[in-house]
């Protein structure tokens, strides 16, 4: 019965457009895996053409089998990356973009935080640019700068001598 109704669906010139469409894409899905597989295998030194072929033979069973197996990332490489982090966290605070006080978002070019008064940077006496609180000369104008004055916020407390 189910035959039956079947049949002209199966033998239709749409249906075997489709299950070759399906076929076509069932191939390049493979390749894709396979690549994928080798290539991660490849990155953290796991026998990549061992695994190619696994994936080759079991397809997306063989895939799920590697993802299992396979080696954690390298610790260099977890290392590498924080690093990376940091460095960028730290470009940020010091572009301004971040108040290194009280970590609410500023703008490059205020002098000072306007959540909690910290000073972020200085203002060029000649041109009146917003300068970085480190730079010893204006890069607009050419002024030089008084070297970092310590405010009262940023020296901690001299330490106090013991009485003797
Ligand atoms: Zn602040
Ligand atoms: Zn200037």
């Amino acid at each position: 019965m189910m035959g039956d109704l079947l049949k002209p669906i199966l033998s239709s010139a749409e249906f075997k457009l489709g299950s070759q469409l399906c076929i076509v894409f069932f191939v390049v899905f493979t390749f894709a895996l396979i690549f994928w597989t080798w290539r991660d295998a490849d990155r953290r030194g796991a026998m990549p053409w061992f695994w190619a072929v696994v994936v080759a033979i079991f397809n997306v069973l063989g895939w799920m089998i590697y993802l299992v197996v396979r080696p954690p990332e390298y610790a260099d490489d977890a290392r590498e990356r924080e690093l990376e982090i940091r460095s960028k966290e730290a470009e940020l605070a010091r572009d301004g973009a971040t108040c290194p006080s009280c970590l609410k978002s500023v703008e490059p070019d205020y002098l000072i935080c306007p959540y909690c008064m910290k000073k972020l940077k200085k203002e060029c006496a000649t041109c009146g640019r917003a300068l970085k609180m480190s730079w010893a000369v204006c890069p607009y104008c050419k002024t030089k700068q008084q070297p970092p004055q310590a405010t009262a916020t940023e020296t901690p407390a001299a330490p106090v001598p013991p009485k003797g």
